[in-house]
């Protein structure tokens, strides 16, 4: 089967021909759709089935922008059935979805050999870069090795990488809110330093960077203690006392709204204690890049929180940025279990989650899931989790509570034709 070639270089390929489509949303179709969750969503994310009660938020689990991607790779194996293809890391940070794809013969290239494997790929291999983007370098790479590339990067991704090559553009050096390792932030690092490549970046995580950072900008600073903490997620050759004159923020479009506006703020205000309110239009830009995706689940959350629950599950993989979020937003107000699959709840005095804090996984006990008392569960995923994962998951409760999978599926069928 031929492949409509759309540009050059990279030489992007189209593998989104109707009759491609119609095989591949059969299969996404069979590998990830689940019937219970699409009742429960009819039913306005409500069931309740004998002493226990779950409660889905209103926006969870895929999003757009992961859809696609997941359908362009799929697309790519069904069109280049004979050649080898490539996957640059992850597709999406879903360890369930990537194992499928490695099962229909799609080569994940590790993210710490990217450069070193591409250096070594052949003129008639497929390249798959994932819905996070891939660095400019990379991709340079790549097209000099000729390799066909279907390229699944979200639209929003890529709406922030205009905005800081824009930034390198006017002189400013970006301050990306984000995780410097996180492979969409490395790749809008890499676009940070504009199409000449003499623009700067800066890479900030937690508000305690963003005040060191404000009290250099106020105050200057000592420039080597700066270069220690900071120098690894800048851009080579940044120097704060030259770079932090003329910024623009932007983010990875995955984190948490209301600590990418503080730092915006934060930023703001070290600005004007520098220069002056006056001077704000030249020294400062700022657009908010987080994703309508990343933002509909975070409300959702919120939202569900207004109602009372007892415990909170949420499901995806532990490297999933949006997912994390979810989880610090819970875990505010109430026990919250970060899950990857249902298979971590062995049982309800042995759940398997993962612990932002300590960064690994721990086992831990629920007396409220355990107990025979009435118990409402909040349900939630990131836009990397398939809804059958989610099913799972709200099986495995009820199976734990001694309700059966076929009551189960009576009562959500029930519920979504009563709406
Ligand atoms: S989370 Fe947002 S940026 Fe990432 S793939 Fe989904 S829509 Fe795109």
């Amino acid at each position: 089967m031929s492949a409509e070639i759309v540009k050059a270089k990279p030489l992007r390929v189209n593998v989104r021909t109707p009759e491609v489509m119609e095989r591949v949303h059969a299969e996404v179709e069979v590998h990830y759709r689940s019937v219970l969750v699409e009742n429960l969503r009819k039913a306005g994310g409500f069931m309740a089935v004998g002493n226990t009660t779950i409660r889905l938020a209103k926006d969870f689990g895929f999003c757009y922008g992961v859809e696609r991607a997941i359908d362009l790779a799929y697309a790519a194996r069904r069109v280049f059935a004979d050649r080898r293809v490539f996957l640059l890391g992850e597709i999406i940070h879903n360890p369930e979805v990537n194992r499928q794809l490695t099962e229909m013969g799609i080569i994940s290239i590790p993210i710490h050999q990217h450069e070193e494997a591409a250096a070594k790929l052949e003129a008639a291999d497929v390249v798959i870069v994932p819905a996070f983007g891939a660095e400019t370098r990379l991709m340079e790479i790549i097209s000099q090795r000729g390799c066909l590339v279907v390229d699944t990067t979200c639209g929003d991704v890529m709406s922030v990488w205009k905005r800081v090559r824009g930034y390198a553009k006017q002189g400013f050096t970006s301050i990306i809110h984000g995780k410097a390792t996180h492979e969409e932030t490395r790749a809008t690092s890499s676009r940070a330093l504009g199409d000449k490549g003499d623009g700067h970046f800066l890479v900030l995580l937690t508000l305690g960077d963003v005040d060191y950072v404000c009290d250099y900008i106020r105050h200057g600073g000592n420039r080597e203690e700066f270069l220690q903490r900071f120098g690894k997620d800048a851009s080579l050759g940044f120097d704060p006392d030259l770079h932090l004159k003329r910024v623009g923020v932007a983010n990875q479009t995955t984190m948490l709204k209301s600590e990418t506006e503080e730092l915006q703020r934060r930023v703001l205000r070290a600005i004007r204690d520098r220069d002056g309110e006056n001077a704000i239009a030249d020294n400062f830009q700022v657009f908010d890049t987080i994703c309508g995706a990343t933002q509909e689940r975070q409300d959702s959350l919120f939202e569900m929180l207004r109602k009372p629950l007892d415990v909170l599950l949420v499901v995806g993989g532990y490297n999933s940025s949006n997912t994390t979020h979810l989880v610090e937003i819970g875990e505010k107000q109430l026990p919250t279990f970060f899950i990857r699959t249902a298979e971590c709840l062995k049982s309800f005095s042995e759940i398997v989650h993962f612990d932002l804090h300590q960064r690994a996984e721990k086992t831990s006990y629920s007396h409220k899931l355990a107990s025979s008392d009435p118990v409402t569960v909040g349900v939630t995923a990131g836009a990397s989790c398939p809804n059958n994962l989610i099913e799972d998951t709200i099986l495995r409760v009820f199976q734990l509570r001694g309700i059966s999978f076929e009551l189960v599926m009576e009562e959500a069928a029930k519920a979504c034709k009563s709406e």
